[in-house]
């Protein structure tokens, strides 16, 4: 068994942009900037944005946060967006999601424009993906396709099996794993909760990829011996020995599962870390997509 190291690899790609930061400091020019919007108090939200911020900081991006009332309609929510859309100080930027149930995410992922869409949850981003062309992945999938690259995983002809469909992981991921690429290229089976046969499916897997949020789901009779293990499910389960009273647990149940597998990614320090840093890999993007626009 070896392991996907989301950490080490995402500290690589951190170490990456940050020269290219420098390198554009050096040259007098400014910063990349990503922005984000906080709605609400949701204690999980508040810890990712925080995060970003601290990774923005990190890598020498400039960021801010607009934090909004929990109260917040969707007229003023949608108004906020039509200003960082407009804002030619801001390369990119993310609403954090979820929303207060009283305002329509679709409309305000709708609204974001797509050379800002740094989330890649926008229908035209979304579309470009499948298309195959240059567009804003979804940090999660962009994160996973990075990691098996970077770690020279062999994708092709193989048969992959994605656990959950969501938009955001199990979707993307599936049509960037068919897709004639490197990685890619696979034999593409998703699987939902109305799937049936579960169990002989997941066994089938070369690649087996679990975005489903149910803790420890995948056992070791789910498992192909040498299958590619990638846990995306990150659930925070009570935990009184920890300060901050929870633990993060993935899809998989790493120690069983573990033995079986060539590769597999751990919870935490797998996905988690290389989904940040795909955010802060399309921030760039965004940036000198900009700046090559406003050259001409
Ligand atoms: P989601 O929107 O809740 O989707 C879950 C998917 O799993 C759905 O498609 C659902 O099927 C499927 N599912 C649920 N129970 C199942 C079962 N028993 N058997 C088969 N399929 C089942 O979740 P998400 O946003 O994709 O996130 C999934 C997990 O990844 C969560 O734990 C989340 O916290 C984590 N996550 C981690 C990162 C990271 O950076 N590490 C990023 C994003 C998400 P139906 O469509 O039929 O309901």
């Amino acid at each position: 068994m070896q392991i996907l190291d989301g950490k080490s690899c995402s500290e690589q790609i951190r170490r990456e942009i940050s020269e290219q930061v420098s390198r554009l400091r050096a040259a007098g020019r400014r910063a990349p900037h990503l922005a984000a919007v906080l709605v609400g108090d949701d204690g999980a939200s508040e810890t990712y944005v925080a995060n970003k911020v601290r990774d923005c900081d990190e890598i020498g991006f400039d960021s801010t946060v607009i934090r909004m009332d929990a109260a917040t309609g969707e007229e003023e929510l949608l108004k906020k967006v039509a200003e960082l859309n407009a804002d030619d100080s801001v390369d990119g930027f993310i609403v954090q999601l979820p929303l207060p149930e009283h305002i329509d995410e679709h409309k305000i992922t709708v609204a974001i424009d797509t050379a800002k869409d740094v989330d890649g949850f926008g229908p035209q981003s979304v579309g470009l993906m499948c298309l195959g062309l240059p567009a804003f992945v979804s940090a999660t999938p962009n994160g996973v396709m990075e990691m098996l690259a970077r770690h020279g995983i062999e994708t092709e002809g193989r048969h992959c099996v994605v656990l959950g469909r969501s938009n955001i992981v199990g979707t993307p991921m599936s049509i960037l794993l068919s897709r004639n690429s490197t990685p890619g290229n696979c034999t593409v089976t998703i699987a939902h909760s109305r799937t049936r046969g579960l169990k002989e499916l997941c066994a089938g897997a070369d690649i087996l990829i679990a975005a489903i949020g149910k803790p420890r789901f995948v056992t070791a009779d789910m498992v192909k011996t040498g299958a590619v293990v990638i846990d995306v499910g990150t659930t925070r389960v009570p935990d009184a020995s920890r300060k901050s009273g929870f633990r993060l647990v993935g899809d998989v149940d790493f120690d069983q599962v573990g033995p079986k597998c060539s590769w597999i990614t751990p919870v935490p320090g797998g996905v988690g870390p290389m989904t940040r840093a795909s955010l802060l890999q399309n921030t760039l993007k965004a940036y000198h997509n900009r700046m090559r626009e406003s050259d001409v």
